[in-house]
């Protein structure tokens, strides 16, 4: 195994040239544009990793999976979905556009930034940072990491720069979809996409969706219900405006995130995480989807 990720690594390598790190966030762009590392945890307990699988970078929108799962524990599935839909919306990650056209009157998913800013509002807590210590917490609890913290500069350059998260979430507020105060919800939103993590972290996650909601120790964190609504909202939203394609050619549910990680889940068989900042047009890890898309095809990984 361990050859076969470093082969995938080496060959996959050059597609970080036909990208481009992010750069709409202060910091973002310091990433090394030609990173690329991929880690697995598979279900029996062993480990397999190549590349910079060690090298830190931003969850972003990968840490709107962990904050559903948070706030579903915290309200419950039916009050979550009756503010927030389940269908994809074709449209970028950030865009505004249908928040006020369409006749469904809440955000599309919770994978988008609208829907994500509402998900965090809901999370427990006196105030921002009380909602944002128990999401930390519960974050390095599926990790199995204690030591995940939020890296500053970028937190800072997402709530100096996110004047249009802002808008959405006032907006949502006036719809009623935002109960709390906005400001709460969107200091707790830049947070938590502002979490460091490694692709190893990664992998850890998927591995904890790929048993259900279940850690190493066999505590079970999340019904099998709830994994199973995100491991669905992964495959039909987490790949932003391309997750239909990528469903095609790899059929792994994942969810990816500006910072260029990636979190697979092959259910009931492992975790995989991908590092790689060099994104395509619709913010996807260019190398990293071309890598998954081998690495599915070697070992028929692919779900449907
Ligand atoms: N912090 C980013 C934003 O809201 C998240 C983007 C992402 O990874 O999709 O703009």
């Amino acid at each position: 195994m361990e050859d076969l990720l470093r082969n995938l690594v080496k060959k996959n390598l050059g597609k970080t040239k036909l990208g481009e790190v992010a750069n709409y966030i202060p910091e973002l762009d310091k990433a090394k544009k030609d990173a690329l590392g991929v880690y697995i945890y598979n279900i029996d307990q062993e480990e397999f990793g190549a590349g910079d699988y060690d090298v830190k970078f931003t969850i972003q929108s990968i840490s709107k999976i962990l904050s559903l799962m948070l706030a579903i524990l915290d309200n419950g599935e039916e009050y979550v979905f009756s503010k927030v839909g389940m269908e994809p919306t074709g449209d970028p990650f950030n865009s505004i556009t249908k928040l006020e056209t369409s006749s469904r009157k809440k955000p599309y998913n919770p994978l988008i930034n609208a829907g994500a800013i509402a998900v965090s509002s809901m999370i427990h807590g006196r105030d921002a940072r009380e909602k944002f210590q128990r999401l930390l917490d519960f974050i390095r609890k599926i990790t199995e990491d204690e030591t995940l913290d939020v890296n500053y500069k970028i937190y800072c350059g997402e709530s100096e720069t996110g004047n249009k998260n802002r808008a959405m979430g006032y907006f949502l507020k006036s719809q009623g979809i935002i109960e709390g105060n906005v400001e709460d919800a969107l200091d707790v939103y830049f947070k938590q996409c502002s979490i460091e993590v490694t692709a190893k972290n990664l992998a850890k996650i998927g591995l904890f969706l790929a048993r259900s909601g279940k850690l190493s120790s066999g505590e079970q964190v999340i019904s099998t219900r709830i994994a199973t609504i995100i491991k669905t909202l992964m495959v039909t939203c987490g790949m932003y405006d391309n997750s239909g394609e990528f469903a095609v050619r790899v059929g792994i549910p994942s969810k990816s995130g500006v910072g260029g990680g990636i979190v697979s889940v092959v259910p009931g068989k492992m975790g995989i995480g991908v590092f790689g900042p060099s994104l395509d047009k619709k913010g996807n890890s260019v190398a990293g989807v071309a890598l998954l898309e081998e690495l599915s095809k070697e070992l028929n990984l692919t779900i449907f």
